[in-house]
């Protein structure tokens, strides 16, 4: 006789919801603080529609043209969806991207600053903001340098650009937590309360060290 299976398999968005939950906790935090922003980039809508049925409403995409494609027809039945940009950004894509994602993780140069003021301008709309920060000064990765972030904050501010908090990618293949920390004390030292930190392999980190948006992928919809 085979034993019963001791605890039913759970969903892999149920999963992620308990381990963010369990992580908050372990901190002393309200797992509601913490948005899961699914990145659905490179799957198809009907892997968001699967994960909209089980109730998320957050998602990410890294491609301007790729969010194009696939959102405006899953909004337009599911107009309470939140759509998040976390990719490099183009200048000249800038007006695009305002006009569709709620949210853009990826402000990290003072000429996309600009563009970003432009577009908002002239489409009359205000996008929260992360500065993306290369938090590990890697050489062939995005993000402003973390000397440069208050200039950055300061032109912001004086666009009048709404920017809500730090957003980081960690190097590949070391320790994140460290540099999670850093984050965390840059975005207090400049009075700026939200944290974009924490993939797949690291969000219970992330969010113990007081990330208020992960940005998950592979952990919901597979290996890309
Ligand atoms: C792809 C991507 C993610 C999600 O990565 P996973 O490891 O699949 O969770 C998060 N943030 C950014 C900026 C990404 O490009």
């Amino acid at each position: 006789m085979t034993a019963p299976d001791a605890s039913p398999s759970l969903s892999p968005l149920d999963d992620v919801r308990a381990r963010i939950a369990q992580a908050a906790k372990i901190a002393r935090r309200d797992a509601a603080d913490v948005t899961l922003v699914a990145i659905s980039k490179t799957k198809p809508v009907e892997d968001v529609l699967a994960l909209i049925a089980q109730g998320q409403r957050v998602f990410g995409e890294n491609r301007v043209q790729e969010a194009q494609a696939k959102f405006p027809a899953i909004r337009e039945a599911h107009p309470d969806l939140a759509l998040h940009l976390v990719g490099q950004l183009q200048s000249n894509k800038a007006e695009d991207a305002v006009a569709l994602f709620d949210c853009i993780h990826s402000l990290d140069r003072p000429s996309l600053l600009t563009a970003l003021a432009r577009a908002m301008d002239k489409l009359d709309k205000r996008v929260p903001l992360f500065v993306q920060v290369n938090i590990g000064a890697e050489e062939q990765k995005g993000g402003c340098a973390v000397a440069d972030v208050p200039a950055l904050l300061a032109q912001a501010r004086a666009a009048d650009l709404p920017v809500q908090g730090l957003m980081c990618v960690p190097p590949a293949g070391i320790e994140a937590a460290p540099f999670f920390a850093l984050l965390a004390k840059l975005a207090a030292d400049n009075g700026l309360a939200k944290l974009s930190m924490g993939m797949s392999d690291d969000f219970e980190t992330a969010v113990t060290l007081g990330a208020t948006h992960v940005r998950i992928g592979s952990a919901l919809f597979g290996a890309r």
